[in-house]
């Protein structure tokens, strides 16, 4: 591809030889797991997120599944997931024998709609599970609201929106992740803040749910060798730590840039009608993990005529969770998820990175245009 999706190479480039120096050091020091650089990791992120808690774990489908374990959801129990996200929420619900309830999301923020909560809220209901989707926080002012009347849970699924900023009504602000019972990332190489390998995180505010969580991260122990509950491994590697102590201080920095990539596609395109570009919602900032825009007529034609010309982009998601073969036997819906399928049809996925190029992307937009025209 002569423009890629994505340019994990350009970015080390620029913070080499810190990176480098930080790797070396752990190699040097031998402590491959539990190394300081964790705990040191642990901290940064929650100063940077203001967040009480921050334990890391060994990647983003791990802190969802321990989330959800920390919570204590019981074999049978549902748990309200948007149709249209990255099918690891749902998965791990299914993984624990609770039952994913599926809901249709808002076709323009692609995030969970919130009027379906309710509607598909029974007694069994335990929580809720809105995914930040493509950068931008989910309502969650509405959905915190909804949560507290039936004493649900929120977990946030925060994989794609880290360093997002929520903006409540009465103008106070919180990050993504920090505003549920527990937040959940993931440091997959991809994401906006990504380690050379896998890597992911829980953030919560409450010191008993930190501690619970942190005990199922280690095989149910507080006291080695002393176990209490059932638990998993999932540790965050020290090399990884590393990485992302490095990566972290430049995390608003990555943020900016991706803003700025994403106001320039939208002034390139602005004036095509063939195309639906992403909504900046009122509540939140956002990150744009993904400039994803909506081509309702052609699209896998589009992605084939880029692709031509050595222009890369992707469709995330092809198919909304409730045409998934391993979600059909175990999943309930109460709603209509109509536009959870119109949008898994239309969405395509521009490149989207901290280096991408201004000329690249006139490129791309000159590209998008000339296929409309033919
Ligand atoms: C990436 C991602 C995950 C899973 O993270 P991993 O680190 O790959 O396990 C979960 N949910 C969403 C929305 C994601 O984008």
């Amino acid at each position: 591809m002569t423009i890629p999706m994505l340019d994990l190479k350009g970015q080390y480039k620029k913070i080499k030889s810190e990176v480098d120096s930080s790797i070396q050091q752990v190699i040097d020091s031998g402590i491959f797991i539990n190394g300081k650089e964790v705990s040191d990791f642990e901290k940064n992120l929650s100063e940077f997120l203001s967040s009480n808690y921050v334990v890391a774990c060994a990647n983003g489908t791990d802190a969802l599944q321990i989330a959800m374990m920390a919570l204590e959801l019981k074999l049978g129990d549902e748990v309200i997931v948007p149709s249209f996200t990255y099918a690891a929420t749902a998965e791990v619900v299914g993984l624990l024998g609770l039952v994913p309830v599926l809901v249709d999301v808002d076709p323009r923020s692609f995030n969970i709609k919130v009027e379906d909560i309710e509607r598909s809220i029974t007694p069994k209901t335990k929580a809720i599970v809105p995914v930040h989707l493509f950068g931008q926080i989910s309502d969650m002012e509405r959905i915190m609201e909804i949560a507290g009347k039936h004493g649900l849970y929120v977990i946030e699924d925060n994989a794609q929106a880290l360093g997002a900023v929520y903006k409540y009504s009465n103008g106070s602000r919180k990050y993504a992740g920090t505003i549920g019972h527990i937040g959940c990332t993931s440091f997959f190489p991809t994401k906006n803040l990504g380690c050379y390998g896998d890597g992911g995180a829980l953030f919560t505010q409450d010191k008993a749910l930190a501690e619970k969580i942190r005990m199922v991260t280690d095989h149910g122990q507080k006291v080695k060798y002393y176990h209490d509950i059932i638990g998993c491994n999932s540790r965050l590697d020290t090399i990884q730590a590393a990485v992302l102590n490095i990566k972290l201080r430049h995390l608003n920095e990555y943020s900016a840039a991706r803003y700025k990539a994403a106001q320039k596609y939208k002034e390139l395109l602005a004036d095509m009608d063939e195309i639906i570009l992403p909504l900046e919602s009122e509540f939140s900032t956002h990150v744009y993990h993904q400039f994803t825009i909506r081509v309702n007529k052609k699209r896998d034609e589009l992605k084939q005529y880029l692709y031509d010309k050595g222009i890369a982009s992707m469709i995330y998601y092809p198919l909304a969770l409730n045409h998934q073969k391993a979600f059909s036997s175990i999943s309930k819906i109460k709603v209509s998820l109509e536009s959870a399928e119109t949008v898994a049809g239309e969405v395509l996925s521009l490149p989207m990175h901290t280096e991408l190029k201004e000329s690249d992307q006139i490129v791309i937009c000159n590209a998008i245009r000339e296929f409309f025209k033919k």
